[in-house]
């Protein structure tokens, strides 16, 4: 064999212990890790079954909400969004789309391949979205089917009134479709009290666990809306009316695909924490560490990109000073410090940082890392 193609000089790779400081993915606790290199069992094995079976239970705490519909999809917040999209959205349908970054974008482009009309409601970058705008769209256009908007929006760090927006999509008879990637267990996200119909998140940012997983919750509301479709949906992997027997219970369970077992236990393990620390509790844990990071970063002379009523607490954009050569810093962060932070994204891109402080991240230590080693840096 020639050695060209050998190899040979390849170990195993040993990552550096970072602390993530970024958009995600999060830091993630010991016990997570732990419970991923446990061993593989079956994933049609009974002990497994149980497993998913309490998984859903954990996830509707986490979710707050009674949907029997409450799963993670075998893949990561993308393939959350795109569930959501492809199950509900038929071709022709129309959905009003808020866009305020990034992953608004997306959700328009979701529609679109879904063969689906994007009205698009188009709010400014940092600011939340609004429901005024929201709701002249539906006036205009009272035969949408649904609202779409990102509650948390990470490539900002600005906050949406989800119960506003869903209130305003109800009166029109419109369903809600949310982004909660980053919002589910870093800020409150009530899905039954606010009446949201289908609601997305990942695995990565709050809920600190490895990244690809997706937990994604109908209301009965959007799975009638799937059960009625006319058309099937294109995409077989993410056809929800096929994953439905994989997760539910009780001799039903039939094999769809092969879960991602290992990841499935770090997911069990990050909402076993979430439940023992409490939902309220780990909101108000976001909160007072954002506070003790925005008092730092002001002391340091930095300003934030969203206006205090709607910034997130996990997701802290912040303007870099002009002069600053931000890929830089950001590079030698990540060497002398092992901290990683964000860059801006899309028309923040160079001008702004994003610092996140998402669930096991959300800690005394790194806040004070992340003062210190920027003071040292920018210095
Ligand atoms: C991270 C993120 C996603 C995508 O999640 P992935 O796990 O990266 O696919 C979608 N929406 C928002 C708001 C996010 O922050």
């Amino acid at each position: 064999m020639s050695s060209f193609y050998s190899p040979n000089s390849i170990q195993s790779f040993i990552p550096p212990q970072r602390t993530l400081m970024g958009p995600g993915p999060s830091d993630i606790s010991p016990q997570v890790l732990q419970a991923l290199s446990r061993p593989t069992i079956g994933h049609l094995d009974p002990l497994f079954i149980g497993m998913m079976d309490e998984l859903k239970q954990l996830l509707k705490y986490a979710f707050q909400t009674e949907n029997e519909f409450t799963i993670a999809v075998s893949a990561p917040g993308s393939a959350g969004m795109e569930t959501c999209f492809v199950n509900l959205i038929e071709p022709g349908e129309k959905v009003v789309v808020c866009r305020n970054g990034v992953f608004g974008e997306r959700m328009r482009e979701n529609v679109v391949r879904c063969g689906g009309e994007a009205i698009i409601v188009d709010d400014e970058w940092g600011a939340p979205v609004s429901v005024e705008k929201v709701e002249q769209a539906l006036k205009a256009n009272p035969d949408a089917v649904a609202v779409a908007f990102v509650h948390a929006e990470t490539s900002t760090g600005a906050l949406s009134d989800a119960e506003a927006i869903s209130q305003v999509a109800r009166q029109y008879d419109a369903l809600s479709i949310v982004d909660a990637v980053t919002s589910l267990g870093g800020v409150p996200l009530l899905v039954d009290e606010w009446q949201l119909d289908a609601v997305y998140s990942g695995s990565q940012k709050c809920l600190s666990c490895v990244p690809g997983l997706s937990p994604v919750t109908l209301s009965k509301k959007a799975v009638d809306k799937i059960q009625k479709r006319e058309t099937p949906v294109q995409s077989w992997f993410l056809d929800q009316s096929l994953v439905l027997g994989y997760w539910s219970g009780e001799g039903k369970r039939s094999y769809h695909h092969t879960a991602p077992v290992n990841s499935l236990y770090a997911l069990h393990e990050s909402l076993v924490a979430l439940k023992n620390e409490g939902l309220e509790q780990a909101w108000a844990r976001h909160q007072s560490m954002h506070n003790k990071l925005k008092v730092g970063l002001e002391k340091l002379g930095f300003s934030f990109v969203v206006s205090e009523g709607s910034r997130l607490p996990q997701l802290n954009a912040i303007y870099i000073p002009e002069g600053t050569d931000e890929a830089k810093v950001r590079g030698d962060l990540l060497e002398q410090y092992n901290l990683e932070i964000g860059a801006g994204l899309g028309s923040l891109a160079g001008k702004a940082w994003r610092i996140g402080l998402m669930g096991y991240g959300a800690r005394n230590e790194n806040v004070s890392l992340c003062l210190r080693a920027l003071e040292e840096v920018m210095n």
